[in-house]
């Protein structure tokens, strides 16, 4: 392998190297399965978070916005099947005590009944559902269960009908939700990618029954745009037919992307039927069908487009993507690296550092007044600290897509170098176009 390729190992440690993601509880030798965002991380997050909203809500007009509570009546798990179904087959290692998912195993390993690892004998698989369970209240007891939601869906498909109401939404429409997710995985490995509490960006469009299929292909096609608008190298992309289906899914694509680890899911759209409604129907005794008003007060239960996204493994993913360990040697060397993350401008945690090319002199202080104008509309950075070549490093190695420049000839004529991340070149302007500058940039940035 060509030793300037991303590999997990490079990402975990620039992660923790510049402020993106941290182990929980590192003090106490880490909590597995959780991470903390650092702040960088916390920038990328919501940008990415921003990204998605804004695509779904204001630019689809029929998509509304939702924030439900973590905590639900514990009928709802049993409504939508996550009690009796939610599990994983586990199977143990008696000798080294490791632990693997069956599904996941190597078939031939799981047939043999030896551990892959150290050729002991496993156990067979036993269910083992992913859900946390906890309590309310001071007994621990049956009555007092509730869960930590698996998912976000959930949420929305108990409020559905409290936005139509509230909203007066008209079949198709959506619900976007973005929150916290939690699930006692057996093996969370891979950094962020599979983690214990993680958050998901979930869409859910309700549609008439027998125009589920058109709106499902609908659906797939504004998600793979979604990875294109916001530079994705598309040829690490692809789509995932799902043979063997969810026990409410009619049909289901994953998009996949190829991670270090080799290519795995960072999305699902789900053709969900009327199952969850009808459930919810069945277990709460509530009608969920929805009045078509318009057409006679046709009555019918709604099907489900919905569009899955995991928020913290997109993180994971837009970093991966981005990084790049690129020769910039000029005439002569042979090598010279910089580490650079290719982040698409909206999405990249700071959008403009600002450099006075010395300290003294009052370019410093210009600097600063320079920032200031800027911080209104974008987030910012200052840093007068090394030579100007190292500090245009570390922006790059964060993704900053553009420095500012401050030198002697700003003082005199209000000029500053503009200096692009991806191609490195500089260009002069005046301070007072900046702003319009970089919007415009934004606007029209192609990833080359
Ligand atoms: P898997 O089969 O890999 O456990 P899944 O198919 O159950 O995952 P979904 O229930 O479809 O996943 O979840 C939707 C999205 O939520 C996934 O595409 C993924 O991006 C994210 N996600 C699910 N589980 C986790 C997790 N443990 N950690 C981080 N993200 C997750």
């Amino acid at each position: 392998m060509d030793n300037h390729e991303v590999t997990m190992e490079k990402i975990v440690s620039l992660c923790k190297r510049r402020g993106f993601v941290f182990q929980s509880s590192e003090i106490y030798g880490g909590q597995s399965g959780a991470w903390d965002y650092g702040p960088l991380g916390i920038e990328l997050k919501k940008n990415i978070q921003n990204a998605w909203w804004k695509e779904m809500t204001q630019m689809h007009d029929n998509i509304v916005g939702l924030d439900a509570a973590i905590l639900m009546h514990p009928r709802v798990w049993e409504a939508s099947g996550h009690v009796a179904n939610f599990s994983d087959p586990l199977v143990d290692c008696k000798q080294c005590k490791m632990r693997y998912r069956a599904d996941n195993m190597d078939q031939e390993a799981l047939a043999s009944k030896k551990c892959p690892a150290c050729g002991g004998e496993l156990t067979e698989p036993r269910a083992f559902n992913l859900m946390f369970k906890t309590h309310i209240g001071p007994a621990e007891d049956t009555a007092s269960v509730v869960y930590l939601r698996p998912e976000t869906a959930q949420g929305i498909y108990v409020n559905y009908k409290n936005i139509i109401q509230s909203n007066r939404m008209k079949i198709p429409f959506g619900i976007a939700q973005v929150g916290k997710a939690f699930r006692n995985e057996i093996v969370t490995k891979n950094f962020i990618f599979r983690t214990c509490e993680f958050e998901q960006m979930e869409m859910q469009f309700f549609v008439k029954p027998g125009e589920d299929e058109k709106w499902f292909e609908y659906w797939r096609g504004q998600r793979w745009e979604f990875y294109k608008k916001y530079g994705v190298c598309m040829d690490k992309m692809r789509w995932y037919h799902h043979e063997k289906l969810a026990h409410y899914a009619k049909d289901a694509y994953d998009i996949e992307y190829e991670f270090p680890m080799g290519f795995s899911e960072l999305e699902g759209i789900h053709n969900r039927t009327d199952y969850d409604l009808s459930r919810h129907t069945e277990y709460s005794g509530k009608d969920m069908q929805y009045i078509d008003q318009d057409n006679g007060a046709d009555k019918y239960i709604p099907f489900i487009i919905e569009t899955s996204a995991g928020l913290t493994r997109n993180v994971l993913m837009f970093l991966c993507d981005a990084y790049e360990e690129q020769n910039i040697a000029g005439d002569g060397a042979a090598e010279d690296y910089r580490t650079v993350l290719h982040f698409h401008p909206s999405i990249a945690p700071v959008t403009v550092a600002v450099l006075p090319l010395m300290k003294k002199d009052g370019l410093a202080e210009l600097a600063r007044e320079i920032q200031n104008e800027l911080k209104e509309d974008f987030v910012t950075d200052y840093d007068q600290s090394g030579a100007i070549g190292k500090r245009y490093r570390r922006q790059d190695e964060v993704g900053t897509p553009f420095c500012i420049t401050v030198d002697y000839d700003s003082k005199e004529d209000g000029s500053v170098t503009l200096r692009f991340r991806d191609s490195m070149e500089q260009v002069r302007i005046h301070r007072s176009e900046i702003a319009a500058r970089i919007r415009e940039e934004i606007k029209s940035y192609k990833r080359t």
